[in-house]
């Protein structure tokens, strides 16, 4: 009997979308981490919570009633190439899960073995990568940014090869849907055209039902209008969000774009500690072509990849097709800048973002960079400032202002003087905009280099810290304090 909460609706588009794909079983799998929240929210079974029933399911040492593992797919510009056929390479889809007749989610296995899309690769993943998505990708989720999800990281006792024997893990992770950019690309420019409209309207089904009963858009090209304007609207916001928070991606291919405007892909990427505005960690990057301030151009040039290739689709009249592509992309940069702005308002705690506020937070920028401050704790200084209640907290031992930060200081007191709005709200919202802490590249160095031995309890640690980013704990002298010197991390790998 299949369980009724599983389904299959992607694999029900036929066999150009996806191939079927079984993982290979782990000889000795034990847990690194288990999101119990994640499962309640997900109203996962009970007996398939941190089970050997569930250790099993998900690392093919047998098969979960219900599901039909399968492999997606795609394509995508990768550092600004063409790829003509890229695909879940070492991800294996189980199935989509429905918590609730409006949430389906996809369960997919990372790391689990070869696909059809491998290509040549292992389809496997060593234990540093599946330790560092588990851990950011969760902690991005707490801080408010859309992402995918992690449900498990396993062990699986095996070896993986890379430039050294490394052990190997897989990570149970959860999507609104695993769609990119890069796979309307591969049907609209690999294929031309076959099974573009088919995935058009099941994208634009799945992700934005609401807006399309709203416009009463029916045929396909009120589809494609729906999910070009609702993803560039979204991947906008998205990295608002990112730049607010110094979120450096570091693989911003359009393989790695999801429809539904969730973060994906924490390959290489790391959180600026002292605020660099060119900030990159990627070894693989060598042009810095998705250093932290080249993002939002980068979302730019993907979002008009993604309008390209649904020219065919959204209008048969091509001038037309060209001009509404147009319109939405040239909607890009306002949709940013919007939403970046309403960001480091909150930030700052302004009422609201008027024009001369761009020149007192570019000034504050400067400052940081200049005096090499840490970007986060200085951003939760102000918030104490704002709060005046510094004495509860150690930010006093974790974040000395330069003499030009206290300059600065006056100009942004006078200009909070200046808000309409009550100062204690804006003062609250700050701290509700600027965390504590945020998961630190050399946290996350640590917690990996202690799960490549089996010992999982800073994993643990990290992991239930980052749940509650915006609040000071006991703990945080450690949390919450850039690095030293010795410690910073400089360099990330995203470990295919
Ligand atoms: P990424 O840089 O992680 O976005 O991966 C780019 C492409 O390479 C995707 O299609 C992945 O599925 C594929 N890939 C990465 N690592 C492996 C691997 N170990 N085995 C097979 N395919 C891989
Ligand atoms: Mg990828």
């Amino acid at each position: 009997m299949s369980n009724p909460q599983w389904q299959h609706s992607y694999q029900a588009l036929g066999s150009r979308y996806t191939g079927p794909a079984n993982p290979d079983p782990a000889s000795s799998p034990e847990w690194m981490g288990w999101n119990e929240a994640l499962a309640e929210q997900l109203k996962w079974p009970h007996n398939l919570r941190k089970t050997d029933d569930a250790l099993a399911a998900f690392t093919g040492q047998s098969t979960l009633e219900g599901t039909r593992p399968s492999a997606s797919v795609y394509a995508g510009h990768q550092f600004g190439q063409y790829n003509p056929q890229l695909g879940d390479g070492r991800a294996i889809l189980l199935g989509e899960w429905s918590a609730s007749p409006s949430e389906l989610y996809d369960i997919q296995l990372k790391g689990a073995g070869q696909t059809p899309y491998s290509r040549g690769g292992d389809g496997k993943s060593p234990v540093g990568p599946v330790v560092r998505e588990y851990l950011v990708s969760e902690a991005m989720h707490h801080l408010g940014v859309p992402t995918t999800r992690a449900l498990a990281a396993i062990a699986t006792g095996d070896r993986v090869f890379r430039s050294d024997v490394e052990p190997g893990a897989v990570m149970v992770r959860v999507a609104k849907s695993h769609l990119r950019f890069g796979s309307i690309q591969y049907f609209a420019m690999t294929r031309e055209g076959d099974g573009l409209e088919e995935l058009v309207d099941y994208a634009a089904e799945r992700h934005f039902a609401e807006v399309l009963s709203a416009k009463s858009a029916e045929s396909t090209a009120a589809k494609a209008e729906v999910l070009l304007e609702e993803t560039v609207k979204r991947i906008a916001s998205l990295v608002a969000h990112w730049q607010s928070l110094g979120f450096v991606h570091g693989v911003m291919n359009t393989d790695n774009m999801l429809l539904s405007g969730e973060t994906i892909d924490y390959g290489p990427c790391a959180f600026v500690d002292t605020f660099k505005a060119d900030a990159m960690f990627s070894a693989i990057d060598s042009q810095g072509r998705y250093r932290l301030s080249n993002q939002p151009g980068i979302a730019h040039w993907n979002t008009s990849v993604l309008a390209s290739c649904l020219l065919k689709v959204l209008n048969p009249s091509e001038d037309r097709a060209v001009a509404y592509a147009q319109s939405v992309i040239d909607e890009f940069p306002r949709w940013y800048s919007d939403a970046f702005k309403t960001r480091i308002a909150a930030k700052l705690g302004l009422d609201s973002f008027r024009p001369e506020d761009t020149e007192l937070h570019d000034g504050f920028l400067k400052t940081l960079e200049e005096d090499q401050l840490d970007l986060s704790l200085a951003y939760r200084w102000l918030t104490h400032q704002a709060l005046e209640d510094s004495g509860h907290t150690p930010i006093g031992d974790l974040f000395i202002p330069s003499d030009a930060l206290l300059d600065w200081r006056s100009a942004w007191e006078r200009r909070r003087a200046s808000n309409k709005a009550d100062s204690q709200a804006t003062a609250a919202s700050m701290s509700q905009a600027n965390p504590v802490v945020i998961p630190r590249n050399h946290h996350v160095a640590a917690a990996i280099a202690d799960a490549e031995v089996q010992d999982y309890e800073f994993l643990k640690a990290a992991f239930g810290r980052w749940k509650a980013p915006f609040e000071w704990q006991d703990s945080d002298r450690l949390w919450a304090a850039s690095p030293t010197p010795t410690e910073r991390v400089t360099r990330t790998f995203c470990g295919t």
